[in-house]
């Protein structure tokens, strides 16, 4: 395990409306560092600032996926949703560019198969940060399999890298995004609903071989996962699960 001091380099922060805010941030992660990590892992970040409410002399320590890609270097991003006001998110929600944090990785057994026939990637919310570093890492190492990515969230202002996730829709055929906003507004072209009202029409011949990834809450990520094993018929030991 490694452990060292970064800080901020870059922060995108998306609109608040009826529940959390969320933060996309980079800091820096020099070469010195030796922290191999395979998208989908995690890392647990600390701030000066933030001590355990039992022991005011001990860091909290709190987890994170890291929503970067191996193969981008010299920075980690995180993707932050909103906590309590004694917690690590909250205060990586209040940091500016140029403020410090301490970073310890890498862990988790949430591990991107570089090898697969085919991918399906379901995100909620910010489940998206594993998800998007494995998207990064295939799409990147030009990898050919089929990729879908199911993104469902509630408003339209919360599809976090939309620009990004677009653009690589163009530049590569393999991959495609079916975003749902469940309130979305009049001008909202994508689907609207929840991602089952989407992913019931999925097809594919090698249905038995795709690898399906899901990441968000425990309850919408283990719904998610009995509809694709009941309804949409994806093999059981193909379907990789991480919920927070
Ligand atoms: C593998 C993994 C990956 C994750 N990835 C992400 C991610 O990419 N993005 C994301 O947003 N979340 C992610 N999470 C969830 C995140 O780790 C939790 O929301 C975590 O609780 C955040 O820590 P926090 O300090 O903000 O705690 P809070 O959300 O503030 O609180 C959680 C619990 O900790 C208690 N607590 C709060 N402050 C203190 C304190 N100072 N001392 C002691 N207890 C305290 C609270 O009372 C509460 O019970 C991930 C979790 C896991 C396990």
């Amino acid at each position: 395990m490694v452990e060292f001091k970064s800080h901020i380099t870059k922060i995108v922060d998306f609109p608040v409306q009826e529940g959390s805010p969320t933060r996309v941030f980079e800091c820096e992660f020099p070469s010195s560092v030796s922290m191999p990590y395979i998208s989908g892992q995690f890392a647990m970040i600390a701030h000066p600032d933030v001590k355990l409410l039992a022991n005011p002399n001990a860091l909290k320590w709190a987890s994170f996926s890291i929503s970067s890609s191996p193969e981008q270097k010299g920075f980690l991003e995180f993707c932050v949703g909103d906590g309590s006001p004694t917690g690590v998110s909250r205060k990586l929600m209040t940091l500016k560019q140029g403020e410090e944090i301490l970073i310890r990785g890498a862990f988790g057994k949430f591990l991107l198969d570089e090898n697969a026939p085919e991918y399906v990637f379901l995100a909620t919310g910010t489940g998206i940060a594993p998800l998007i570093s494995m998207i990064r890492t295939l799409l990147s190492k030009n990898k050919t399999a089929p990729i879908t990515l199911y993104f469902g969230f509630r408003y339209p202002f919360q599809f976090m890298y939309a620009e990004e996730i677009l653009a690589l829709q163009k530049s590569h055929p393999n991959f495609k995004c079916i975003v749902i906003a469940s309130r979305p507004d009049s001008s909202w072209a994508h689907a609207k609903g929840h991602i089952q009202d989407v992913l019931k029409d999925f097809s594919s011949p090698q249905i038995g071989q795709t690898k399906v990834y899901i990441c968000g809450k425990p309850e919408i990520a283990e719904e998610l996962v009995k509809f694709c094993v009941d309804v949409v018929k994806f093999s059981p030991e193909n379907v990789i699960i991480e919920k927070w």
